[in-house]
Parts: C-alpha cells; sequence; structure tokens
C-alpha cells in the first residue's frame, strides 16, 4: 500500500454503485455515487428511509463492497483487498457508532473500550490498553464510570461509551449511522457537541440522519435520493451544540429560581 500524503482526501468515490440480488429481484441501493470528502470534515448524509444511506455507509466503513465504481480510502484502493486487509483497514482507521450503541451488554465501559485495541494490536500490554481507553472514556466525559455496565447507564451515556470505542484506535475517519436516533432532544444535542468537539480537534466524521434538525450541527450536509446524490452543500448556518445545551440549562436555571 503507498503512504497517503497529507492533503489526500480520506474519502474519494467515483462512480459507486451497488446492486443487491436477492433471489429473482435486484435492488439498486446505490447508483452512480461520485464524492470526496477532505481530512477535518463533518458530513451528514441526509435522505429517506431506503434512499441508500446504509449501503454507502457500510461501504464506505469496508464491511461491503461495492458492485462497480471505485473507492479510495485516505489514497488506498479497497477493491481487490482480502477480508483480512478489510479488516486490518477497518480497525485501523475507522470508528463506527451506531444507533443502538452495540455495546457488550454484560461487559464493563472500560472493557467495551479496550477491546478494539487488542483487536488491532492484540501485542500491546493490558496495562497500556487499560490507560488509552481510561482516557478515552474521560475524553467522552464518562471518567467515572468506568467499572459501570451498559444497563446501568443512561442511553446517552451509553453513546458516550461507543463513542469513546469508536476514537481509542484514533481513526482517520468516524462514521456514525443514525447515532441521535434512540436519544431524547436535549441528549441529542449533547452527543452532537461532543461529536462538533471531536471534530474541532481535527476527526473526520461522516453521519447519516434522516433528521434535518440533527444534520444542521455538521459542515456540510450531503442529500441522496434513490441511491444517488441530489444536494451537497455547506452549511454555512451551522447550528453550535455547547451554546445551545449552556441556553437550555440558563432556562431550566431561571425557571426553578422563579
Ligand atoms: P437507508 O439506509 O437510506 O434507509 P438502505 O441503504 O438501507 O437505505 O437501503 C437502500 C435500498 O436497498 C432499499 O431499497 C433496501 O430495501 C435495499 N437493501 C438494503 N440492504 C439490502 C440487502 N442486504 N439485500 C437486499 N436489499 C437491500
Ligand atoms: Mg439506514
Amino acid at each position: 500500500m503507498s503512504t497517503p500524503t497529507g492533503n489526500t482526501p480520506v474519502i474519494q468515490l467515483h462512480d459507486l454503485a451497488k446492486t443487491y440480488e436477492t433471489g429473482e429481484v435486484e435492488v439498486k441501493a446505490v447508483r452512480g455515487v461520485t464524492l470526496e470528502i477532505q481530512r477535518g470534515e463533518f458530513v451528514a448524509i441526509m435522505g429517506a428511509s431506503g434512499s441508500g444511506k446504509s449501503t454507502l455507509m457500510n461501504i464506505l466503513g469496508c464491511l461491503d463492497q461495492p458492485t462497480s465504481g471505485i473507492y479510495l480510502l485516505d489514497g488506498v484502493g479497497v477493491a481487490g483487498l482480502n477480508r483480512k486487509q478489510l479488516a486490518m483497514l477497518r480497525n485501523g482507521k475507522l470508528g463506527f457508532v451506531f444507533q443502538s450503541f452495540n455495546l457488550l451488554a454484560r461487559t464493563s465501559a472500560l472493557e467495551n473500550v479496550e477491546l478494539p485495541i487488542f483487536y488491532s494490536q492484540p501485542l500491546v500490554s493490558l496495562r497500556t490498553r487499560r490507560q488509552r481507553a481510561v482516557q478515552a472514556l474521560e475524553k467522552v466525559g464518562l471518567g467515572d464510570r468506568l467499572a459501570h455496565h451498559p444497563s446501568q447507564l443512561s442511553g446517552g451515556q451509553q453513546q458516550r461509551i461507543a463513542i469513546a470505542r469508536a476514537l481509542v484506535n484514533r481513526p482517520e475517519l468516524v462514521l456514525a449511522d443514525e447515532p441521535t436516533g434512540n436519544l431524547d432532544t436535549r441528549t441529542s444535542i449533547e452527543i452532537m457537541g461532543l461529536f462538533q468537539e471531536l471534530n474541532d480537534s481535527g476527526i473526520t466524521i461522516i453521519m447519516i440522519t434522516h433528521e434535518l434538525d440533527i444534520a444542521a450541527y455538521c459542515k456540510r450536509i450531503v442529500v441522496m435520493r434513490d441511491g444517488q446524490i441530489i444536494s451537497d452543500s455547506r452549511n454555512e448556518n451551522r447550528r453550535h451544540a455547547h451554546q445551545e445545551r449552556a441556553t437550555l440549562d440558563q432556562a431550566e436555571q431561571s425557571a426553578k429560581l422563579a
């Protein structure tokens, strides 16, 4: 594999397509997507249910291969890599966050976050693994919940663990599929605040959402319909979650005092 230069786009897609063949029926889930995403971007991928968002995300995440077209991740062609190489790419360069958190139930927050380090670098000592997992959990504000199991935590806290898990291998790119889909409004703002903070620190994020309210926190909004991109624009007036949180808190405080 070639070594990419600093300004290689993280994602380059050219005329990408994915067709599912299920029995007699053919579903053209992605139909000719061309897209470039640079380092440091925070992109929302929007579109109605069935428009191909998850299919595209699975391809971006090297969980599935396109039927045709070109996909370069960090300058490296993904087509033709075998399972093992794809897994290495996933573990080394990508972090995933899902709507349903996907945490191991009877496992502490700390162990949930340690696991991806073990998978990508089995030779790293337990001690170093612990340290890195603790740091990642501190970064998402859960330094005081290391031994808690997912069932002992709120939805927002569980999503924070999932975000810590996504970050622990220092990925090039975080892929999030409807990360606030199971969260209430206030918690969604908190989680978007965390994503904005991570993005400000240089992490590239691609987030699927079908909610305009949530896409409004991203820097760029790509809209899909029927497997194609129908618009792609900068979000000039984006929402700032931390400011909104502070305003909400203030309003609650004054309501209490009144
Ligand atoms: P979205 O995430 O935008 O809701 P999807 O990418 O999940 O859209 O689906 C796009 C289209 O592909 C839909 O018509 C869906 O039914 C179809 N599809 C998705 N996954 C599969 C699959 N594994 N096999 C067959 N068809 C699929
Ligand atoms: Mg989907």
